[in-house]
């Protein structure tokens, strides 16, 4: 961690201000191994890697750990990197453009391995602070310390270990992976000043009834209980099944005129847009479709019960693709976690 990380963690406790206590190891500008302590409690979290860690997967709950490490594996795996990601998150924070990033602080809530901090640091953010629950920080943090205004942390969405002083918040496709998506929205979003914005997609319950009624048993009871290496293998044939269908259907009809055809097809929007990624992408979707013992789908009335449960003002909701929700909106006054 850099020295600069300090402006912006609290204890995930007590909210109490945090200190580097003893000893430090350092590495240029990152602090690899010391203590923070809390000025409140006491309380005392590692930095271990260059990463501070507030949770582990073993101080957490069985399923979301399970969740965790089965995602923390899939992303040492999946380690591609393509211009395409970029317009790919654009796609999931619309109506946010990078221009919007400048100057900000930005907390990414649930990281993963980093993608999109980096992109968040090319789209000039001042700082841009990631937190995952899973090993995949170590991979964040391998791929991201070059950069001097990204920051990796090691800790539970629910329990923030931030201070309220971000100018934006966003989450992709982790919150609907919680016990409690909403709590986790709540959490992310009180820790953005008010005047400050959140954005958060979300799997939607609309159009995936297939998914909920014929993949999830499948999820719940099997592959989500296999070792990610045997579903990584295993997953490879439904992959070829869906390579195979938006390569040589969806991708080529949807240059078809302007494309219509191929959208009234079973999910066509979303697999058109699809056919423009590589077997490693395809691949990656699949295996997240699998591999997580919890996975919500939400409906559009739920998913508005998020923005109206913090009064997000000037809220923007739209369908992404017609199988998930993108959501926007102003932070107007402090929230408080009903967690912490
Ligand atoms: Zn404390």
């Amino acid at each position: 961690m850099k020295d600069r990380l300090l402006i912006y963690v609290a204890c995930p406790a007590c909210q109490g201000s945090l200190d580097l206590d003893g000893a430090v190891q350092r590495d240029g500008p990152e602090i690899m191994t010391g203590q923070l302590k809390c000025s409140g409690c006491d309380r005392k979290y590692p930095i271990a890697g260059g990463v501070p860690r507030f949770a582990n997967l073993a101080e957490v709950g069985e399923e979301k750990a399970a969740t965790a490490a089965g995602f923390g594996w899939e992303w040492k795996q999946f380690t591609q990197h393509d211009q395409k990601y970029g317009d790919q998150l654009l796609g999931w924070l619309n109506p946010v453009r990078p221009d919007f990033f400048r100057d900000k602080v930005v907390l990414d809530g649930g990281c993963g391995k980093g993608r999109h901090l980096m992109l968040a640091a090319e789209w000039g953010v001042r700082d841009v602070v990631g937190i995952d629950l899973s090993e995949a920080v170590d991979t964040a943090f391998a791929a991201t310390r070059g950069a001097d205004n990204v920051h990796v942390v090691q800790g539970d969405i629910c329990r923030l270990p931030f201070r309220p002083v971000f100018d934006y918040a966003f989450s992709v496709g982790v919150l609907d992976h919680l016990g409690s998506p909403a709590e986790g929205f709540q959490s992310l979003a009180s820790k953005v000043k008010p005047g400050g914005h959140v954005s958060a997609w979300v799997y939607g319950a609309e159009n995936n009834q297939w998914i909920t009624g014929l993949i999830n048993p499948v999820r719940v009871h099997f592959t989500s209980r296999l070792h990610p290496r045997t579903l990584f293998h295993i997953s490879k044939l439904p992959t070829a099944v869906l390579f195979l269908a938006t390569k040589l259907i969806y991708g080529p009809l949807s240059k078809v005129g302007k494309g219509d055809f191929a959208r009234r097809l079973f999910y066509g929007d979303y697999l058109s847009s699809l056919s423009r990624f590589g077997w490693r992408e395809h691949h990656a979707i699949v295996f997240d479709h699998l591999v997580a013992p919890t996975a919500h789908y939400l409906t559009r009335e739920e998913f508005e019960t998020w923005w109206s449960g913090i009064r997000a003002q000037e809220v923007k909701i739209g369908w992404h693709n017609k199988n998930s929700w993108r959501g926007f909106g102003r932070v107007s006054e402090p929230i408080k976690n009903s967690q912490s």
